[in-house]
């Protein structure tokens, strides 16, 4: 695997492949089963998968949360070199940003719930970083998680307002035994946190189960109380939307594609999960 830290080397070994497939794999390291699924994903479809590692300072709102956000490089290129990851994108935030970078994009309805109300300039933040990789990299298609739902939507809401010839793909939710999501902010919790925050899944379980029995409102009430139970979990939204637009809804009449989706932290960790209820 090639290891690359400036563009101008990336883009050499890139431009000696010109007739092949670009498969491209974003990521803010610390990586596990989750981000190592989206490199498989991206070396059955294309000749050559680039990763990346950057975790990008402007899409922070809780400056705590960059402090104290998992780095471990070392590690990280270890388990990629097992990987069929081809090349290893790590730039320097002045690589990414040479000039300070005050773009703005607005995504409307899809970018003004849930993690958009919790992380104001989160999104437009995101699809700016998104958008600087796709110049860089210029690959055929780009792999993102399910985890992170409302990104996804985002990003190719971004693909869509730029008319980028980029496909995005979206690839399943990778989760723990027992059932908690795959997240480089798992590392934060302890072995007590981690098992207690298999209740998400619980919770988004309950939903996804009783559906045909029993109102949205009420379930949703049950899963926030099963989450809550634990007094050491602090639920930040628990929303059944419309897979499609994001926009929340109150009766399961009103989409036929309905997703949960849960944010909650356990000390300071912040954790995010969701399940789709039908597709
Ligand atoms: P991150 O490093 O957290 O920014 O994640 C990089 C990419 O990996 C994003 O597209 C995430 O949605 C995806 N990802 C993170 N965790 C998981 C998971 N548990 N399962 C599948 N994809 C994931």
């Amino acid at each position: 695997m090639l290891v690359v830290e400036h563009i101008s080397d990336l883009r050499a070994f890139l431009n000696q492949k010109k007739n092949q497939t670009i498969g491209f794999v974003p990521t803010m390291g610390a990586l596990h089963k989750g981000h190592l699924s989206l490199i498989d994903f991206s070396k059955k479809q294309n000749d050559i998968t680039v990763c990346s590692i950057f975790v990008n300072p402007t899409q922070f709102n809780n400056q705590e949360d960059l402090i104290n956000y998992p780095k471990n490089t070392a590690l990280d290129i270890q388990l990629l070199e097992k990987s069929p990851c081809d090349v290893l994108f790590i730039p320097s935030v002045e690589e990414i940003y040479p000039q300070p970078e005050n773009t703005v994009f607005d995504f409307g309805p899809l970018s003004n719930v849930m993690e958009g109300v919790y992380r104001p300039g989160h999104f437009s933040a995101v699809a700016v970083v998104v958008k600087r990789f796709f110049e860089i990299i210029q690959p055929s298609i780009a792999y993102f998680g399910e985890k992170d739902f409302q990104q996804l939507a985002v990003i190719r809401a971004l693909v869509e307002q730029l008319k980028l010839p980029i496909k995005i793909v979206g690839c399943p939710i990778v989760r723990e035994k027992n059932g908690l999501a795959m997240s480089s902010r798992n590392q934060r919790l302890s072995d007590e946190e981690k098992q207690k925050a298999g209740i998400i899944f619980k919770a988004l379980n309950d939903i996804k189960n009783n559906h045909k029995h029993d109102t949205l409102p009420r379930l949703k009430e049950k899963a926030a109380a099963t989450i809550t139970h634990d007094a050491t979990v602090q639920l930040e939204y628990l929303e059944i939307a419309d897979g499609q637009t994001l926009q929340p809804i109150k009766d399961w009449s009103e989409t036929n594609y309905p997703v949960a989706f849960v944010a909650v932290k356990i000390g300071p960790v912040r954790l995010i999960d969701n399940m789709t209820i039908i597709s």
